[in-house]
This record gives C-alpha cells, structure tokens and sequence, in this order.
C-alpha cells in the first residue's frame, strides 16, 4: 500500500474511499483558493515543470536535500497516483458526476484543446469543484458547450476512458489538497507535466499503481506491441527466446500493456504479491 493508502484510506486504496470525494472538504477555504489558482494561472505549472528540468542537472547532494523536500510539500498540495481501468470502474460506481475538461498539460505544452481530463464529485450535480472552474475566465475553456465542461453519463466517460487506454495513454488519479480527490486523467510522456516530473526529471508527482505486470511466457509471440506502448521503458526484448520481459522495478502497474496485447498474455498483480516491488512507489 501506498504512503495515502495508509494516510488516507485506513489501510485500503485512497483513491476508492468515498469520502475523499465529499463535498465537505470543499469548505476548506485554503482547498478552495488553491484549486481557483490552479486552473487560473496555468502558467505556473510550465514554470515547475522548467525548474525541475533545472534541478535535474543539479549536483546530487543538492538533489539529495532539495527533491525530497519538494516532493514531501506537492504531497500536500497536488499529488497523483497511477491505476488501472478496473479501479477507475471502481471509482465510478459510487462518485454521482463526471465532467471531461480540456487537460491543463496539454494546453500549456501543445497549446491545443485536448479533453483528456475529467473532474469526478459525490456532488448531485457536477460539485464544487468544477463550479469554481466553471467560473474562472480561461479561454483554453473553450469545447463543444460553451462553458467548456461536458457532462458524461458514467457509461460515456468509461468508453472514453476505454479509448484513451488504447492510445496508449496512462490512468491517473488526481487530490487537490489531500485527501480530497477531484480529477481523473489520461497522461503520456511527450506532453503531460506530471509524467515528465516524475519519470524523466526523477521528481516524482505520482505514485506508481498498487499493482505490477507479469506476462505468460507461454502466451507471448514476441510481437512487441506492449513494447511500444508502454510510458515507462519497463519491457525488453529478448532476442534469444523471442519474447518480451517486464522489468517489476520499473513497472508503474498502469495496464495499457495488457490493453495492447491481442494474446492475453499480460495481467496485472497487487505489488504488495511481488517481492521485489512491493515497496517501490
Ligand atoms: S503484446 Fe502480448 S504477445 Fe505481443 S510481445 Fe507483448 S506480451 Fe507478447
Ligand atoms: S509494463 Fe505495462 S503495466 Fe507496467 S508500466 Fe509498462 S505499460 Fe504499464
């Protein structure tokens, strides 16, 4: 179990706890000022994102005291974890709305609309959260409904979901102060912030899923479609027996190898169930 899981779920998944969608926690004053200054000065992420490019040339004493600092503060503040479709399932049985937003990532790294975000509440409409968003003045807000939120039946965000996993994009679940949970998104290396913090700049912003991937022997015909989908370089090929491998060390458990695999040959398993993973996050 992840470090939330202990904090902020008594021992079970965080991220499938109800209450850390309620409403109550937006009451919060400090919750709410944050969340308005996310999503009003999209800015500030591209001027993170560029000092952790800096500080990962840094010399490694500096590193050593600095990242683990910084990471301990976005803990508080604005901390994801990766899972796969069958948790997101999970989530979406008991939240009562979902909204698709265009992804802030996207916006500021490709300056184009891409819907890859959706805000979850417990809320019988769409929820606090999304009112404040639905209130800040952005003109990357600007989809198919003029307010730039979709309302999507649960079934509807699913398929949509469903989709993103076959473009090889990775689940994760978003707090905006811990414990409370608000977003759900679609994330790849080439253009999302919190992927190239954690996994190329070694500052990492999420934790990897409560899960790893073991592939049949078997099964496998060494096609390497895994390969080329997998976010995380965690699959090789070896050229001796034909097939490919998951490297558990580097497996971040999001599943979109499995979605891509044709033979059936990749599942996932609870980290906690392989030795050698169980306590890499
Ligand atoms: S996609 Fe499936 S069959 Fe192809 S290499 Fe990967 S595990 Fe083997
Ligand atoms: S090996 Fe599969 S489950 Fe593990 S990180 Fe890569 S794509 Fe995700």
């Amino acid at each position: 179990m992840c470090e939330f899981c202990h904090k902020h779920g008594e021992g079970k998944k965080w991220y499938l706890q109800a209450e850390n969608y309620s409403e109550d926690l937006m009451s919060d004053l400090k919750r709410r000022k944050m969340i308005t200054d996310f999503f009003a000065n999209p800015g500030e992420l591209r001027e993170l994102t560029d000092k952790l490019l800096g500080l990962s040339k840094a010399p490694g004493f500096v590193r050593s005291v600095l990242v683990p600092y910084m990471v301990g503060r976005q803990k508080k503040v604005h901390y994801g974890q990766v899972l796969p479709i069958e948790d997101v399932e999970e989530i979406f049985g008991f939240v009562t709305s979902v909204v698709r937003l265009p992804c802030l990532c996207r916006h500021i790294f490709l300056g184009t609309e891409q819907r890859f975000c959706y805000g979850v509440s417990m809320a019988p409409q769409e929820g606090e959260m999304l009112k404040i968003i639905r209130e800040i003045d952005m003109d990357y807000l600007t989809g198919p409904d003029t307010s730039g939120l979709e309302a999507l039946t649960k079934e509807e965000a699913l398929e949509s979901l469903r989709q993103h996993e076959q473009e090889g994009l990775c689940h994760t679940v978003w707090t905006f102060m811990a414990p409370f949970t608000g977003g759900i998104c679609n994330c790849d290396r080439s253009d999302c912030g919190a992927m190239q913090a954690t996994v190329t700049y070694g500052f990492p912003v999420m934790f990897r899923a409560e899960y790893v991937a073991e592939m049949d022997q078997e099964l496998c015909n060494g096609c390497r479609q895994c390969m080329r989908v997998c976010q995380f370089g965690a699959i090789g090929y070896s050229a001796a027996n034909k097939k490919v491998f998951i490297d558990p060390l580097r497996c971040y458990g999001c599943g979109i190898c499995r979605a891509s695999c044709t033979k059936d040959a990749i599942h996932l398993h609870d980290r906690a169930g392989v030795p050698v993973a169980a306590n890499l996050w």
